[in-house]
């Protein structure tokens, strides 16, 4: 008899090594079964397990009693003309959040969400005019990886083990939600998982300087810093976390991020806003800013989403950009938007937030104002 209600038995989709172990132990049984568990639910994608053909019957018996492998689910798939997919995953709550899969010829990139919109509200992000709804917990951040593969090999055999890279660089700032964070990405990195190098999670974040002190004594993935501007002043404008943690403190804190690895760079993330933040006295800016700062520079194309007053820059200013930086010597390369016919690109993920800081609100009376007095 199944004595537990659904609400009340532990998801082990969101559970690493170390807690899969806890949680077995917890229940009288050998902490060696977590790896054989692990496996059944990430490597061969099973929800039920009485399936699990190498646990013994009582023990499938009981976790069926307090356990439940419960991924979060697509409502709606988009596939691009070029092939990028953006699937809108609806949680148990009712929020949606959306991920992206980005193959390219030698890789596939997944890209994830980590919280229901997002807290920050940077200027030129349509995730951030969304607000914020909540943290995601690790199953649903996992959840997107063990849905993705899970589709994209049924949909397509020659996507099978297509998904080669994670990039946290959807909805979210993941180093504000490190606590669901760290465990997902345990999971992603675990042989008896998906088994992802180092170099192939990059952690995205709008700079919260503790957050990145906490990820690099957690693990050793990839950081990627959206820097988009070259003085406090314009950055404030653009990324308002930046009055909290300024760009020297910042640029310390990427200075030691690496120390101890000192061939590894952190990828600086700037989106191009035409006139914003494009010249060549920026580019100048920048080659300064980033003295001593073991980085790459990664220039994205300002996408577009409705009601935003940015413009992208041209493809002439944005080369001129980039000759600028690696004439100085930093690697400088320009991210090739993918999906913007189904606003599946950087900054266009919205969702749908059951927004508690009322910012939808306030934008949709601020798009009322200016159309008022417009006529
Ligand atoms: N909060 C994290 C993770 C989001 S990543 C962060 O800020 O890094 C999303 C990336 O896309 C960031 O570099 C973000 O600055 C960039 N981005 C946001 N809106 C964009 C837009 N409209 N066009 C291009 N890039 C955008």
């Amino acid at each position: 008899m199944n004595l537990a209600s659904p609400q009340q038995k532990i998801n082990l989709l969101g559970l690493d090594l170390a807690a899969m172990r806890a949680f077995l132990e917890g229940m009288g049984e050998k902490p060696f079964r977590a790896l054989q568990l692990i496996q059944w639910i990430h490597t061969k994608g099973l929800t039920q397990f009485s399936e699990m053909s190498n646990l013994s019957k009582s023990l499938r018996e009981s976790l069926a009693n307090i356990a439940t492998i419960q991924a979060p689910e697509i409502i709606h798939q988009n596939i691009a003309t070029d092939g990028t997919y953006k699937w809108l995953i609806r949680l148990s709550d009712g929020n949606c959040i959306e991920s992206v899969f980005i193959p390219e010829k030698t890789r596939g990139t997944l890209c994830i969400s980590s919280q229901v919109g997002c807290i920050l509200n940077c200027d030129f992000c349509s995730t951030g005019k969304q607000g914020f709804s909540r943290n995601l917990t690790t199953a649903e951040i996992i959840g997107q990886l063990w849905l993705a593969v899970r589709v994209l090999s049924t949909n397509n055999k020659e996507h099978d083990r297509a998904i080669t890279n994670v990039v946290f660089m959807g909805m979210g700032e993941p180093l504000l939600n490190l606590d669901q964070v760290i465990p997902a990405i345990n999971l992603m990195r675990h042989d008896n998982a998906y088994g992802l190098s180092k170099y192939r999670i990059t952690v995205s974040t709008a700079g919260v300087i503790p957050g990145m002190q906490t990820l690099r004594l957690a693990t050793d993935t990839a950081l990627a810093l959206s820097l988009h501007a070259t003085n406090d002043t314009l950055r404030n404008e653009l990324v308002p976390l930046n009055k909290k943690y300024p760009l020297a403190a910042l640029m310390i804190a990427c200075k030691d991020y690496f120390k101890n690895e000192p061939r590894r760079s952190i990828i600086m993330e700037y989106v191009m806003l035409a006139g914003v933040n494009d010249t060549i006295a920026h580019a100048k800016e920048l080659i300064c800013l980033l003295q001593d700062v073991p980085a790459k520079v990664n220039l994205i194309p300002f996408n577009t989403f409705p009601n935003t007053t940015y413009q992208q820059s041209d493809p002439e200013t944005i080369h001129r950009f980039q000759e600028k930086l690696i004439s100085a010597g930093i690697f400088t390369s320009i991210r090739r938007t993918r999906g913007d016919d189904i606003t599946a690109a950087c900054g266009q993920l919205v969702g749908d937030v059951q927004d508690r800081t009322k910012r939808q609100q306030r934008e949709r009376e601020r798009i009322e104002q200016s159309s008022r007095e417009r006529v």
